[in-house]
């Protein structure tokens, strides 16, 4: 439906006599032949016959709209003219339209600037200006053919000229949506046929908000042409347009690779169903680029695009995966030749991600990571990750999977060494690999000095594999307890070499974490133990990135006047006029709700908005009044980038650990590489 009690119905063609149907239906009272797509040609003789059958739609139209450039429909048009006079008391109105002198209209100019197109007309004698803001040969062509109708239809042409200046290309077919990680999606997958791909990427080239373009292609159905032709005729296109990736996804298109190979510069994937890409997905990275769906119907690109777009209106956690690894190589660089790497990814590895985390620092060569628990093993070998993984805290139903997925627990207490050292005899396994974890200092989890002689004949046995013995430091990162530090390290010592008298092979020795490593490099021993500072975080550095960025959007803006309050017990008092935004981000995201009432802040546009009144379950309200042109839908900071996680872990009066480690499971993460 359109306005002004206006019906308006698009037609395809798939077949003949479907119009003929469709006539009776409808009853058009004007036709606009806009062009003649090249889908479907299969069932019919040719271009001119389906443009023929077209036709019949306007079999009783009072006037037809078109542009006799193209010949085709030109030519159909006047041939069929006679048969569409015949039986009527009025002509058919041709509303012809072209920059040629001979047409009903004639377009005299177009002048295209950076703003848009400006386009002279000359319609019964009298001459017409009206602008658009597009430059793009698809969007000038639909304006003069709306043009036409408005003009049929007797608008008066100021009108019609101050409207078209309106026009958004949000109201265009193809739309340009925000996704993740800074993309831009145009989602056109309403046909895929050459010809609309063509537009399509015409419209692709002229984005150039993002460095790179990607293209994510089904497979074309039904051109009339050969395959060949067709995927050749693509891959032209793509070179001209320099297309950097092209995501093929089905069967047929797969089959064209080296049509696509020859095509210089552009990176190729191949997939034979969405679900396969969907598969896929935690290995495809897309970041700040502009990505074309174009996919066929049967494809149902929908899904690709709600992968694409959704986050936008969540709360996402980014992973800078590149940051990771800098921050790993960074610590490396400054340990002593031979000293191992353990990289802690005990909870979701701080927050940000299981597997994901854990193999790329085993792409890097970590080597051993270390979890808290049995399960959080379990998911990684699951994940394919074949590195040895410490299991920090185990109990006796973790034993089986221990053993099962070849997992290396620690023997925190006589207790549990003992247990686990009757289960392992019990099923008649040798040599099975721990490692032995002593109390120096902390009080958390650890053997002490005077126990080690009631462990000595379980050692003895055989029936473990003594991995490393450690400790863990309870104070690194804080200059004033140094000489705490200096007696743990010192009983450390101490108990090592007892068990070195013990243990008659050679075992690893660590006793550092991250802010050891950066503040004791003589406490390294054979092996570090890794973890925050990977995050980037370490406050005696500064040679560190920050990983993650906790992001969310703006769900809804409101304008209060002085004196009014926000969220539950009135809490937040607005003492002027105030702009708040309702973020979708709260406790239950893992926003603490200590930041409420002031305490906490955000960032919007690069600018910090404090909370105002308490955080809800599902979302906080922030006090943007002093932040210009704020909309629905923006991004917020939470933490991360520009907005360190120390600060915000500083103002909720905790320490980073707990603000990552805390970020609910329900917040989707995503990770890139830069
Ligand atoms: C978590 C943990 C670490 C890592 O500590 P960071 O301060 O994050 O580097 C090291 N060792 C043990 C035993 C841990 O539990």
């Amino acid at each position: 439906t359109g306005r002004n009690q206006l019906g308006i119905f698009e037609a395809g063609i798939s077949q003949s006599s479907e119009m003929e149907n469709l006539q009776k239906i409808i009853q058009p009272g004007i036709g606009v032949f806009t062009n003649i797509g090249e889908a479907h040609n299969e069932n019919f003789l040719n271009v001119r016959q389906k443009v023929k059958e077209k036709l019949r739609l306007f079999n009783d139209v009072e006037v037809l709209i078109y542009r006799k450039d193209y010949s085709v429909v030109h030519e159909a048009i006047i041939s069929i003219l006679p048969e569409l006079n015949r039986n009527r008391i009025q002509r058919l109105t041709l509303m012809d339209w072209s920059s040629a002198a001979d047409a009903t209209i004639q377009v005299t100019k177009l002048s295209k600037n950076e703003t848009g197109t400006t386009i002279d007309l000359k319609y019964k004698d009298e001459k017409h200006r009206f602008s658009i803001s597009f430059t793009d040969e698809a969007s000038i062509e639909n304006a003069i053919h709306c043009w036409c109708v408005l003009a049929h239809l007797g608008i008066e042409s100021e009108f019609v000229r101050k409207n078209m200046l309106l026009l958004e290309p949000v109201a265009m077919r193809l739309e340009l949506k925000q996704g993740v990680n800074h993309c831009s999606i145009i989602n056109d997958s309403y046909s895929a046929d050459l010809n609309s791909l063509v537009i399509a990427l015409d419209f692709l080239a002229q984005q150039h908000q993002h460095p790179k373009r990607t293209l994510i292609l089904s497979d074309i159905l039904e051109s009339g042409k050969t395959e060949k032709e067709l995927y050749e005729e693509v891959a032209t296109a793509l070179t001209q347009r320099r297309i950097d990736r092209l995501i093929a996804i089905g069967d047929r298109i797969g089959m064209h690779q080296s049509t696509f190979n020859k095509v210089a510069g552009l990176a190729t994937r191949y997939y034979k169903s969405v679900d396969e890409f969907k598969k896929d997905l935690p290995q495809l990275v897309f970041r700040d680029e502009t990505i074309l769906l174009k996919g066929a119907r049967i494809f149902e690109f929908e899904q690709i695009d709600r992968i694409l777009e959704q986050q936008v209106h969540q709360t996402v956690l980014e992973v800078n995966l590149s940051a990771l690894v800098h921050n790993f190589k960074q610590y490396q660089q400054q340990l002593n030749k031979g000293t191992k790497l353990m990289a802690m990814v005990k909870a979701f590895a701080y927050g940000s991600g299981s597997f994901e985390i854990a193999r790329v620092l085993e792409y890097y060569k970590a080597d051993y990571l270390g979890v808290a628990y049995a399960d959080e093993g379990v998911e990684l070998r699951k994940a394919g990750i074949t590195l040895p993984i410490m299991i920090l805290n185990i109990d006796e139903s973790g034993f089986d999977a221990i053993v099962q997925f070849n997992l290396e627990p620690v023997m925190f207490s006589v207790g549990m060494l003992k247990s686990f050292h009757a289960y392992l005899r019990k099923q008649g396994i040798q040599e099975f690999p721990v490692h032995l974890e002593v109390e120096t200092g902390m009080n958390r989890l650890g053997i002490s000095l005077s126990e080690l002689a009631q462990i000595s004949s379980v050692i003895k046995s055989g029936v473990l594999t003594i991995q490393s013995v450690f400790s863990h430091l309870a104070a690194s990162e804080d200059a004033k307890q140094d000489s705490f530090t200096t007696v743990q390290a010192e009983q450390f010592r101490a108990i090592s070499s007892q068990l070195k008298e013990m243990i008659p092979y050679k075992f690893l020795q660590h006793i550092s974490n991250s802010s050891g490593v950066s503040r004791h490099p003589s406490l390294q021993f054979d092996m570090v133990r890794l973890g925050i500072g990977l995050h980037g975080i370490d406050p005696d550095r500064s040679d560190l990135q920050e990983v993650s960025t906790l992001k969310s959007t703006i769900a809804q803006i409101k304008y209060l006047k002085a004196g009014e309050t926000v969220s539950y017990g009135r809490r937040g008092v607005v003492l002027r006029d105030s702009v708040i935004a309702t973020v979708r981000i709260g406790y239950a995201d893992g926003y603490p709700a200590s930041l409420g009432i002031g305490v906490g802040k955000m960032m919007v546009k690069g600018v910090e908005a404090p909370i105002i009144g308490k955080v809800c379950m599902d979302m906080t309200m922030i006090d943007v009044t002093e932040i210009a042109e704020v909309s629905e839908n923006d991004e917020v900071i939470v933490f991360g980038s520009g907005l360190p996680v120390t600060r915000v872990a500083e103002w909720a009066n905790t320490i980073p650990y707990e603000i990552l480690s805390g970020v609910s499971q329900r917040v989707k993460r995503l990770y890139f590489e830069q």
